[in-house]
């Protein structure tokens, strides 16, 4: 599983980087990505969590139909509402102080969050999605740091899997050969 997992990881690092800096304007910022796809799979890196000798991937994310756009708009731009993660970065933080804005969790991952994206014309994110999770939580590699956020979360799995997920973690799907080459064929660079 390990393996597998740095070779996720060595994929995906060929890929480009997308991130949340621009914030109100993260539509406009990625149309400047000509052919940004209707569908795909996300997989978010965070600042300061590292594994397999560079960014480990903290959560992975999918879209409903043809809004991959407004789905990742979401997460910057959305409500603790539509977006669950921002919902578990706001739980922690509201833990801390009894004022909590929409801002703090917005700073949060404008700062820290990145992330790479894999097109999916052939409809096969919903088990990709799960075989990822699968994959990358059960790494033994992939170990949350010390300061990682997530470590204040009351969720239990999101805690002992370093993924900001829920669903499907330690699930019994991985990745296998096939699933690679998709990856490798259909990450946006
Ligand atoms: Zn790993």
């Amino acid at each position: 599983m390990s393996m597998k997992c740095s070779e996720l990881h060595k994929i995906l690092r060929k890929g480009n980087k997308f991130n949340f800096k621009s914030g109100k304007n993260f539509q406009n910022y990625l149309k400047q990505y000509k052919n940004f796809p209707e569908n795909g799979i996300y997989l978010m890196t965070e600042k300061g969590e590292i594994g397999h000798v560079g960014l480990r991937i903290v959560r992975i994310g999918i879209n409903k139909k043809n809004s991959l756009v407004k789905r990742l708009n979401k997460h910057i731009n959305g409500s603790e509402n539509n977006s669950i993660f921002r919902e578990h970065i706001r739980r922690i933080f509201k833990k801390e102080e009894s004022l909590i804005t929409k801002d703090d969790v917005t700073e949060y991952i404008k700062n820290k969050i990145s992330f790479y994206v894999i097109r999916d014309l052939e409809n096969k994110r919903e088990i990709l999605e799960r075989k990822i999770i699968g994959t990358i939580s059960k790494c033994g590699l992939c170990m949350s740091s010390n300061s990682w956020k997530g470590l204040e979360s009351a969720t239990e799995r999101i805690r002992e899997s370093g993924l900001w997920n829920v669903h499907y973690v330690c699930g019994e799907y991985q990745l296998d050969k096939d699933d690679m080459d998709y990856i490798k064929k259909n990450l946006l660079k």
